[in-house]
């Protein structure tokens, strides 16, 4: 007998239940097993299972043992545990996890006798047959998975494979849940898209609008990425998220855009990430690249998720008559501070129409032409820049063209770097 679990039931003076007459009123109750029994006494103090804590208690009030199927709480449900394991492996060996999560379907009638038993048999120690259960089938898994040489363990909050047991039915299902990567993509040529980028018209069923592809850019670092993390990780669906987004015609530079991978039921997790890079590379043949690949831990999804960074633009910019190397540094210069921008006309059927205060960190500008200008812009998380520069027609202010009292356009936009890891400050040399 365990030393502190039968000294509690002696020393329970103080407490409004005593352990050993509970006992004796479940026993008499009617055949109850030793899960069962010992269930209502799990709180006790002692490393005891429950089984064990019944055992003891059967043994100490003098009753003869109990056939588990004769039980009237459980009919026996614990017996049923080793073969529910059984099954969550056989579904699961084909998968690579180290950690995993059971959860339980209780049945009506078991649901029922769980309140019937704490009606008529209040314990202040007892744990709920769901954990019990829960607990029983991830131990009898673990077993399972050390004869097949495999390790996992029971993760609740980011578990990589789950199962759930219904028990009235005798099912378990298997649940595996996405691998998340992170990584920052370099898109080096235009026309590219993020993600694919489906026909709003035909929704992807092809029509006049999109040249009968479904879609309004040829293809998207989504498409070329997703496929050889497929191939990496045996998965069956993949998806792009971007920490904010570039149009198609612009180019991402620099380090990159953060972004994060999932692959939706994925056989591998653990990928050889520099085959996946070199092989995004090689298949895009160079237009995309990746950098910075490793998996997502929580803080980077956050980042990647709910982050606003300012990022850095070089436009090029073409003017409807000439200008002087003078009035463009001067508009240029009045560009930095607080732009009030409304939802660009483009963007307005997809986005909410409204009027979004934005800073111009620094900018800078060289005519590369009488007629053409570069621009070198820093600018907060949410600016847009084509806007800025054209005036949207009033709809940015200030901008580049009022500015300039000349008409201006961005021919060519690249991204040269996010600066999402940076704190970025007005910078009012130039006023
Ligand atoms: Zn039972
Ligand atoms: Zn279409």
């Amino acid at each position: 007998m365990e030393y502190s679990f039968a000294q509690t039931l002696c020393n329970t003076e103080n407490c409004d239940v005593d352990p050993l007459s509970l006992a004796q009123k479940l026993l008499a109750a009617g055949p109850i097993c030793d899960h069962c029994l010992g269930r209502r006494f799990a709180g006790l103090p002692g490393k005891l299972s429950n089984r064990e804590r019944g055992a003891i208690l059967r043994m100490a009030l003098g009753f003869g043992e109990t056939l588990p199927e004769e039980c009237w709480v459980c009919a026996g449900l614990f017996l049923r545990v080793p073969s529910w394991a059984e099954k969550a492996w056989e579904l699961a060996r084909e998968y690579e996890f180290k950690t995993f999560l059971f959860g339980v379907h209780l049945s009506p009638r078991l649901e029922a006798t769980e309140e019937f038993l704490a009606e008529r048999f209040p314990s202040p120690w007892a744990e709920p047959i769901r954990r019990h259960l829960n607990r029983a089938l991830g131990q009898a898994f673990e077993e399972i998975l050390g004869k097949e040489n495999r390790k996992a363990t029971v993760d609740y909050a980011r578990p990589e494979v789950q199962f759930l047991v219904d028990i009235e039915r005798d099912e378990v299902k298997l649940t595996v849940n996405p691998v998340v990567f992170y990584g920052r993509y370099r898109k080096l040529v235009r026309g590219i898209a993020q993600t694919l980028w489906t026909c709003p018209r035909c929704r992807g069923k092809g029509c006049e609008n999109c040249g009968g592809t479904g879609k309004l850019a040829a293809t998207s670092v989504e498409e070329l990425v997703v496929p050889v993390f497929l191939e990496a990780t045996g998965g069956i669906k993949g998806n792009l998220h971007g920490a904010g987004r570039e149009d198609a015609d612009a180019r991402m530079l620099g380090r990159g855009r953060p972004f994060l991978l999932s692959v939706e039921w994925p056989r591998r997790r653990n990928v050889d990430l520099t085959w996946v890079a070199e092989e995004v590379r090689r298949r895009s043949l160079g237009a995309v690249e990746i950098l910075d690949l490793q998996p997502a831990t929580p803080e980077l999804e956050e980042r990647v998720k709910t982050g606003k960074f300012a990022k850095r633009y070089r436009a090029k910019v073409s003017f409807s008559v000439p200008v002087s190397e003078e009035d463009f540094r001067r508009a240029v210069a009045g560009l930095v501070g607080e732009i009030q921008q409304r939802t660009p006309a483009r963007v307005r059927e997809r986005r909410a129409d409204l009027v979004r205060r934005r800073r111009v960190f620094s900018a800078q500008g060289r005519l590369l032409s009488p007629t053409e200008g570069e621009l070198v812009l820093t600018c907060e998380a949410g600016l847009y820049v084509k806007e800025l520069v054209s005036g949207d027609q009033g709809g940015t202010k200030p901008n580049l063209s009022e500015l300039l009292g000349v008409s201006a356009q961005v021919t060519e936009l690249d991204v040269l770097d996010i600066l999402d890891d940076q704190n970025v400050v007005l910078d009012n040399a130039h006023e």
